[in-house]
């Protein structure tokens, strides 16, 4: 018999263990015998397991624990050993990613591959250290001890004297003065110490991410806004139980002086409980980690500059409670505290809280979910909400709404004017993205000793590359995507550039002459690089730097840039959406909108809302001081009601005109939505595999009494991408849980998985 295949009374009760490795299995897990050894096992041991026939050792996750079970012994196998790092994860935890694994369909495992840092996973960092003890059974008569083991033991003796009864083995051997380890290691072959070995991560000092504890910054007199709405959540806070609440607050309000005092309410009133605050990934600059730092002690900070070792050092120190505060970007609403009392999500209407890949979870959403679980306060914080919690805050009235309408005394809301493309192509000829009025105001602003920073969320040099002859009409696509290319100007290549489709990241030369017909071609459209060259043309003594994902590409190069513009050695910054986020320099006078329209007109229907969020964002980064401060928006759209309300400032008035169109078009937030993205290289197989869900989709929605609007199978908007074949079908539910309930039955069935060939996305943001 299998050695794995335990007789049943060495097994002393069962585990559901959910392994690491992404099998389909749901949210309970595979069941495996608890031998004696492993009687104190808990839930949230991570553990070596069996799998499958091979028997492969495999980790995961005990999520449950029971005293018997129906699976016969002949099938049972038995828990292999406890992790050797003693990776453990909080009770909270493991009840949070079931419930992820249920409702973005995503096997449990998977979850935990996401909870866990891959650092952690894998031991980064992580040295082994031998403690050592003495052996109270050892009679130290009966053995004979050379000069350098007595002076190990007279030194451990020491130890012992002062309440250390252990100490490190290398440690130990140093005191003794002796040059090797070799003594104390003798002295555990004679019996007179005995050892005990443990993992530790040791990351390089003074660089974990931490900023240094400077000086402390006292509390902020709130202004009568701002108190109120501390003075709310406190009252929440002393009522006990859970509560979400939506910080609504113009840019510049001090929101971030609203979330300290609210932990510091929080950690008065419960003394043990811990924080986390969500920023987007961006936005987690030594800025916004320093107001944070300055005002607390112990707080950890996980953020994508850190080493893998560092990051493990992290994780560890907040599962050891040695942390009171975690700052960190998306996956930080995972992080091991044990007792979470308040939850911040600042900018959460961000699209960077969305995973894209599985589990595609949604970090606010989740944070909501960890706050009910546990019973404590969420806060969710932005001058754009999100409609979804906009909509939780005032139409079903299930989040509390703090509103904070003006910004902080002596600031003002910056004044925007709208340009006019159309009319502006009417009085210059050529390409010129920056209108009369911007280039009028970027010299004045610089006469002025200001800074300015200009918006386009597009990279590259120009968008379309195509022949000008209408009548050919050729125009550079992708070979393996449904998707034009992007030329990039590029100094070293031969061409001067090349191009690239953003969807797969092929590169290729740009061909000089239409290969249709012969005509030399033209570029369309704008990015980044055009901005840049028309600067560097019409103001030839300004000092700028462009900020993109092509310019930042090693991890200190934003930080980097930001501090040189922070500390006026450069006049100007172009770049994406990068530039639009919490950023706070009192020097900024005037901000740009190159294209107003970016987004408008995207096949989504969020399109207008992510347009009022990006100018309300980055019209928010000018006038930070009590010099007030410009936008300017170009658009070809100048009376479409969102640039319109956007330059106003209008939040209120989009939200209401926005929900009620949702509304009779049946769109969330009012309804639910989930996406299955079905993708093969045959396009063939791609559109039958769509074909057959859809089919049961249909049937299993019957039952339910064809509640869910079913849409698909149809291609994808962008119908192909890297190859491979794409179609989708979309499900719109009257709440969640129908939702739920539809895509559970045929889960079930073991028809919707997510896997290589079928993406399940619920609640999606990206509609492509
Ligand atoms: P938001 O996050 O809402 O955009 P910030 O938190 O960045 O706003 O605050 C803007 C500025 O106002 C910061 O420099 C902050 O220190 C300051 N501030 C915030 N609250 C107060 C207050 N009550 N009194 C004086 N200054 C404040
Ligand atoms: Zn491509
Ligand atoms: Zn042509």
């Amino acid at each position: 018999m299998n050695e794995l295949f335990t007789t049943p009374d060495s097994i002393v009760a069962y585990a559901q263990v959910a392994p690491e490795q992404g099998v389909d299995v749901t949210a309970s897990g595979l069941t495996y015998g608890i031998p004696e050894a492993l009687k104190d096992l808990t839930v949230g041991d991570r553990v070596l397991v069996p799998l499958g026939r091979g028997n492969k050792t495999v980790p995961g996750f005990v999520v449950q624990i029971d005293q018997s079970t129906s699976l016969p012994a002949s099938k049972l196998k038995a828990i292999s050993e406890k992790d050797p790092a003693g990776i453990h994860l909080p009770a909270d935890l493991i009840e949070l990613a079931r419930w992820l694994s249920g409702y973005y369909c995503c096997p449990i495992g998977m979850v935990f591959g996401t909870m866990l840092p891959a650092a952690v996973k894998h031991g980064i960092g992580a040295t082994v250290q031998t403690l050592v003890y003495r052996n109270p059974d050892k009679d130290l008569k009966t053995v004979k001890l050379s000069k350098l083991q007595k002076a190990a033991l007279a030194e451990l003796e020491k130890c012992e004297a002062v309440g250390k009864p252990q100490i490190e083995m290398r440690q130990l051997a140093e005191l003794a003065g002796a040059k090797s380890i070799s003594p104390v290691k003798q002295l555990i072959t004679k019996g007179v110490l005995k050892s005990n070995t443990q993992s530790i991560i040791k990351a390089p000092p003074g660089s974990t991410g931490n900023a240094s504890p400077a000086e402390k910054s006292a509390k902020l007199l709130l202004n009568d806004t701002q108190q109120k709405a501390v003075t709310q959540l406190a009252s929440k806070v002393d009522d006990g139980g859970f509560g979400v609440h939506l910080l609504h607050g113009v840019t510049g309000s001090g929101k971030t002086e609203v979330y300290l005092q609210m932990i510091e309410h929080v950690f008065a009133s419960r003394p043990d409980s811990c924080a986390i605050v969500l920023v987007p990934e961006i936005a987690l600059t030594p800025q916004t980690v320093s107001r944070f730092t300055a005002r607390f002690d112990s707080v950890a900070v996980m953020h994508s500059a850190l080493t893998s070792a560092q990051r493990h050092e992290q994780w560890r120190r907040i599962a050891a409670g040695e942390a009171k505060i975690v700052i960190g970007a998306r996956s930080a609403i995972f992080a091991p505290l044990p007792q979470v009392g308040i939850i911040i999500v600042d900018e959460e209407h961000d699209s960077s809280y969305k995973q894209d890949q599985l589990p595609r979870y949604h970090a606010r959403d989740v944070a909501v979910k960890r706050g009910q679980q546990l019973g404590a306060q969420v806060v969710l914080g932005s001058a754009t909400p999100s409609l979804e919690s906009y909509f939780n805050a005032t139409v079903r009235g299930s989040y509390d709404l703090l509103h904070l309408p003006d910004r902080v005394s002596g600031f003002q809301l910056p004044h925007v004017q709208l340009v006019d493309l159309i009319e502006e192509r009417k009085h210059r000829r050529g390409v010129h993205l920056i209108s009369r009025k911007l280039e009028e105001l970027i010299g004045y602003v610089k006469r002025q000793g200001g800074q300015t920073m200009l918006l386009l969320n597009r990279r590259g040099y120009a968008n379309y590359v195509a022949c000008p002859d209408h009548t050919c009409g050729w125009m550079q696509t992708c070979e393996h995507c449904d998707a034009t290319m992007v030329y990039h100007k590029h100094p070293s290549a031969m061409s001067g550039g090349y191009i690239r489709c953003h969807h797969c990241d092929t590169e290729q030369l740009l061909p000089p002459l239409c290969p249709q017909c012969g005509k030399k071609i033209t570029l369309f459209g704008l990015g980044t690089q055009r901005v840049e060259e028309e600067i560097e043309r019409k103001f030839p003594e300004l000092r700028f730097a462009r900020m993109d994902s092509d310019t930042m590409r090693q991890r200190d190069d934003y930080q980097r840039i930001l501090g040189q513009f922070q500390k006026g050695e450069l006049d100007l910054l172009i770049g994406t959406q990068m530039i639009a986020k919490g950023l706070d320099f009192p020097n900024v006078r005037l901000v740009g909108v190159i294209s107003g329209d970016t987004s408008l007109h995207m096949p989504d229907f969020r399109a207008a809302e992510r347009t009022f969020q990006i100018i309300a964002q980055v019209a928010g980064r000018a006038g930070r001081s009590s010099t007030p401060g410009i936008v300017v928006v170009q658009t070809f759209s100048i009376d479409d009601p969102t640039i319109k309300l956007a330059s106003k400032h209008d939040f209120i008035t989009f939200a209401q005109r926005e929900l009620e169109m949702r509304k009779q078009m049946g769109l969330p937030p009012h309804t639910r939505m989930a996406r299955v993205v079905v993708r093969d290289v045959d396009h063939e197989k791609s559109y039958l595999l769509c074909k057959k869900l859809a089919m049961e989709l249909a049937r299993c929605n019957q039952q339910l009494g064809n509640v869910v609007r079913l849409r698909g199978p149809m291609p994808c908007p962008i119908a192909r991408i890297a190859d491979f074949h794409r179609h989708q079908i979309e499900m719109v539910a009257p709440d969640a849980g129908t939702l739920q309930k539809l895509m559970t039955m045929l889960r079930n069935d073991r028809l919707l998985i997510s896997d290589n060939r079928m993406a399940v996305d619920v609640d999606p943001t990206v509609l492509l």
